[in-house]
């Protein structure tokens, strides 16, 4: 159980976010959402947060591919909770293209949001945790941290990035309470992806439900997607005292991508 925890998500608006944040705050965190998207849409998420689980719920909005918002962020967060006891870095966003086609602003972006955004999280969360001698940092990377594939050069460096700097910022804590670790999901059904299943859709001139199998089947010998909620869970298991020893290490959720 998480009662009371202090819990700040980025990119929660959407996808893994939103499901990361609804299984800490159905284990007792209170919880800080962020992302884009409709006002009233994401107001009714907050709301039911707070009535589905009995726990505290905010929204900050903030662009994090800036680096001055992002710590901002994290200030008016920690004012908002009243601390912070655990971070999950997992706004993101992808673009696919060869190398040589990449647009520098993509490239920008993504290195800005997947990898810069977790940097400055991380160093705005730190205080807070090292002061009370515990904190759970939890970046979400991906399988794409550990292995490469065509056509995600930015979105690939940036997660191997993240796969770095959830090692340093473990060694610089080891021992104080504060642990970091990255989650790594193979495919996830979010809007993420979805825009991928539907360029190879028009791409192929097949269907949608095709093209996302044809996707698992290059990739996942699973044949299965992973699902949201169970990000959720690997989360809920990395703040919780079983991970107190677990630090700069991967959790990898991939339906047997990285195997082979
Ligand atoms: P998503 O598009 O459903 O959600 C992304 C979230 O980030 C949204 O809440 C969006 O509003 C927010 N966001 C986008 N730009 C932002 C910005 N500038 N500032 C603040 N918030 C911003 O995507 P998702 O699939 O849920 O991805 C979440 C994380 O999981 C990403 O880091 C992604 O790389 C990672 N991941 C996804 C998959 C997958 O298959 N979907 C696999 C591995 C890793």
């Amino acid at each position: 159980m998480l009662t009371g925890k202090r819990a700040v998500i980025t990119g929660s608006t959407s996808g893994i976010g939103l499901a990361i944040a609804r299984e800490l705050a159905s284990n007792g965190a209170n919880v800080v959402i962020n992302g884009f998207g409709d006002a009233a849409a994401i107001e009714k998420e907050r709301v039911n947060l707070e009535l589905e689980f009995d726990i505290k719920a905010y929204y900050i909005n903030a662009d994090l591919m800036q680096a001055g918002a992002t710590r901002d962020f994290i200030s008016a967060s920690a004012q908002a909770l009243g601390g912070i006891d655990i971070l999950v870095n997992n706004a993101g966003i992808q673009h696919t293209d060869l190398i040589e086609d990449f647009p520098t602003d993509r490239w920008d972006a993504i290195i800005a949001l997947n990898l810069s955004a977790v940097f400055h999280g991380t160093a705005a969360a730190l205080p807070y945790m090292k002061k009370q001698g515990w904190g759970r940092i939890i970046n979400i990377a991906s399988v794409h941290g550990l292995v490469g594939s065509v056509n995600k050069s930015a979105y690939i460096a940036a997660k191997h990035g993240v796969v770095g700097l959830t090692k340093v910022t473990a060694l610089e804590n080891a021992g104080n309470g504060v642990t970091c670790n990255a989650i790594c999901p193979g495919w996830v059904r979010t809007p993420l992806v979805e825009k991928q299943i539907d360029a190879l859709a028009q791409k192929s001139g097949i269907s949608v439900e095709d093209a996302a199998i044809e996707m698992l089947t290059e990739k996942q010998p699973s044949l299965q997607f992973v699902t949201p909620k169970q990000l959720g869970g690997a989360a809920v298991f990395l703040a919780s005292e079983a991970a107190d020893q677990m630090t700069g290490t991967t959790l990898t959720l991939d339906g047997g991508w990285t195997a082979r």
